[in-house]
């Protein structure tokens, strides 16, 4: 089975490396053809399902995760459904539409998509899609680390820690799962979110799983009330330093890395360029980071330009 993700370049941040006095390098999940690295795990568990006789794709999310079902729908030949809340943007819909899947809006908040999305999974033939709880969509986000391992060999820089954001925690997960698969255990993770959008965070600091009252983040696409139970128990099991930034860091963040790398990226993969921009004492003990980029279709020139003046960046 070929896949649905390319491979992805891993380039050195020139500026950040000169301005940290580090070798900052960049997995540009950006560049996938679905926008994020959503591809990799999202279209794995796609294509597995397809490949176990699927006919029918259900995927409750208007962001990253629907389209990039949309696309592995597509890409598949199967028909395509996504539910998303009456607050999702008319050109979100309409972007998803374009590249061929149907959407239904239901409900004014997530869960009830979600809920209609349960239940037409209810027909026969037809598989539910979740934005990040699933073991399949773990072990189709690691392929980015087995790729950065082999990337960051041939440059002759071994990354002596990752950094990434955390919404639900499958990218997380993905990461820790393929630092395991390519014996780099010992290589701690930065994980992530902003405030207002901490679920892992609140998670770590209360010894449990712990569901927040409400997201008050701009980061929409970090905003799950709560982690994946895989992602927290990875907390117990493998060096997790949890931190948070503001939504003005992280959107300064995009900012910066658009001026410098020429490159749009949503304020969700901004909070772990963050780390680096802000030079977060998290990072002191490390010389060789690895940035996540995880991208995102949920920006553009005009959003950033009202975000920048939102903050009075
Ligand atoms: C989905 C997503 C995240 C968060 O991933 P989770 O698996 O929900 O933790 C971060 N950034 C971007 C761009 C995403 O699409």
């Amino acid at each position: 089975m070929t896949s649905l993700h390319i491979q992805t370049a891993l380039l050195r941040h020139p500026q950040l490396s000169v301005a940290l006095g580090k070798q900052v390098l960049l997995k540009m999940e950006n560049t996938q053809p679905a926008g994020s690295f959503k591809l990799r795990g999202i279209g794995l568990l796609c294509q597995r399902a397809v490949a176990g006789g699927a006919s029918l794709l259900v995927c409750p999310s208007g962001g990253n995760a629907g389209f990039a079902a949309a696309f592995a729908g597509a890409a598949l030949g199967v028909k395509t459904t996504i539910v998303v809340p009456e607050t999702t943007a008319t050109e979100v819909c309409q972007r998803i539409r374009d590249i061929g899947a149907e959407v239904i809006v239901q409900g004014a908040v997530w869960d009830e998509a979600n809920q209609l999305a349960l239940k037409l999974c209810e027909q026969p033939g037809s598989v539910y899609i979740p934005p990040f709880d699933h073991p399949d969509i773990w072990d189709g986000n690691a392929t980015m680390i087995d790729e950065a391992v082999l990337q960051a060999h041939e440059l002759g820089v071994d990354f002596d820690v990752v950094i990434c954001s955390v919404g639900g925690g499958g990218l997380m997960s993905g990461v820790l799962s393929g630092l395991h698969r390519n014996g780099l255990q010992h290589i701690p993770l930065i994980a992530v979110e902003t405030e207002g959008a901490a679920s892992l965070n609140a998670a770590v600091r209360a010894g449990e799983l712990v569901t927040l009252p409400a997201i008050t983040s701009i980061a929409g696409t970090l905003a799950a009330k709560r982690v994946a139970d895989e992602c927290f128990a990875w907390t117990r099991r493998h060096e997790v330093h949890s931190v948070t930034v503001s939504d003005a860091q992280a959107v300064a963040a995009s900012l910066a890395f658009a001026d410098q790398m020429r490159t749009l990226v949503e304020p969700a993969c901004g909070a772990a360029l963050a780390v680096a921009y802000e030079k977060l004492p998290v990072l002191a003990p490390y010389q060789r980071p690895l940035i996540v980029v995880c991208g995102g279709i949920g920006v553009s020139l005009a959003m950033l330009a009202g975000w920048k003046e939102r903050f009075s960046l």
